[in-house]
């Protein structure tokens, strides 16, 4: 099904990837084909050959949002790691979308530009983070985004500003168009060096405070409904559910929106424990939880 395009110009192809070390659940699995494009032309020769060929595919960026459901990961994996470049460029920074957020803000930080402090301690990378309109500390990382370079569904490369990425809380435009993220550019303020680290410092350790390194997780696994102040992890804690499991799956005791892996939880049982956890909800409350994680693989019985 891959033939020609298992050994395109400018992209690694491997096989049989263990995925453990790329998701931040620490599920075992393993990614039967994994491509690695080396630049933007590559990448888009390679999304262009799977549209011909009507094959679905995945993007992966630092797993810090994803779960994977099935020991073998069929859909085909495109992994942004060589995506890692970042500089300065007028008032902000162009970052590619394959570096990791600590990485991001560290270099903001070294050339004294302040805004992206916040998002110190967040898993992951600045393309994820860009697709999933990633939120901490009042603020999300589109308020600080001003263009982005995309692949669109043509295969052409162009950039598009911030009001047209449709971003609102934990959404944005490429959640539901074929727009593959290349690169970011933040706009940003020099700040006082001194102050910048005093945030950033701030936002890592609160996160250390309230034990979000402690176990594999990714994160808050639901939604809030802010049209109804529906906060999830208020809801699931009313009812009771910290401390609930399903194999090594738990509902953290930390914070009840977090589904922690406490040894050898594989992704049916963080599956089952969303699913159980929607169910509970549901028929207590009558409220529709909605999962930001992205699920990648066969969901039995849907
Ligand atoms: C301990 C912990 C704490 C967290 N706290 C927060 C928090 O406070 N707020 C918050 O919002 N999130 C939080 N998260 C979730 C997660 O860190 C963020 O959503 C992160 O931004 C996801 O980035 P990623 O690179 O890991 O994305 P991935 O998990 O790799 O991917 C997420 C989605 O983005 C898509 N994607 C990735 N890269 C690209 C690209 N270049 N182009 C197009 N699509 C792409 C993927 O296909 C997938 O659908 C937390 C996670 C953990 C583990």
């Amino acid at each position: 099904m891959i033939e020609n395009i298992d050994n395109l110009d400018g992209v690694l192809y491997k096989k049989n990837v263990n995925l453990k070390k790329y998701n931040t659940y620490k599920v075992k699995a393993k990614a039967r084909h994994f491509f690695m494009p080396k630049d933007t032309d590559s990448f888009s020769s390679l999304l262009m050959a799977f549209k011909e060929k009507n094959i679905k595919y995945t993007i992966l960026g630092g797993g810090s949002n994803i779960l994977f459901l099935d020991d073998v990961v069929k859909t085909p994996i495109i992994y942004t790691g060589f995506f890692s470049r970042i500089g300065v460029v007028p008032n902000g920074i162009k970052v590619y979308s394959g570096l990791s957020i600590k990485e991001t803000v560290k270099y903001a930080y070294k050339n004294s530009f302040g805004g992206l402090e916040f998002l110190y301690g967040l898993p992951g990378t600045v393309g994820g983070a860009s697709y999933m309109n990633a939120k901490c500390y009042g603020h999300s990382i589109s308020d600080f985004i001003s263009k982005i370079g995309i692949i669109d569904e043509t295969g052409e490369y162009r950039r598009i500003n911030n009001d047209e990425c449709e971003y609102s809380y934990k959404k944005s435009i490429f959640q539901n168009k074929d727009y593959t993220i290349i690169d970011i550019v933040f706009a940003l303020k020099e700040g006082s060096r001194k102050e910048i680290k005093k945030l950033m410092k701030e936002s890592f350790n609160d996160r250390k405070k309230k034990h979000q390194y402690k176990y594999p997780s990714a994160g808050c696994v639901f939604l809030n409904d802010y049209s109804t102040n529906t906060v999830a992890g208020s809801v699931i804690e009313s009812l009771g559910l910290k401390g609930h499991s399903i194999g090594g799956a738990v509902v953290s005791s930390h914070h009840a929106n977090f589904i922690v892996n406490k040894g050898g939880a594989s992704g049916d049982d963080i599956y089952n424990l969303i699913k159980y956890v929607q169910t509970k909800v549901y028929e207590e409350t009558g409220i529709k939880l909605l999962h930001e994680v992205r699920i990648i693989g066969e969901i039995s019985g849907e």
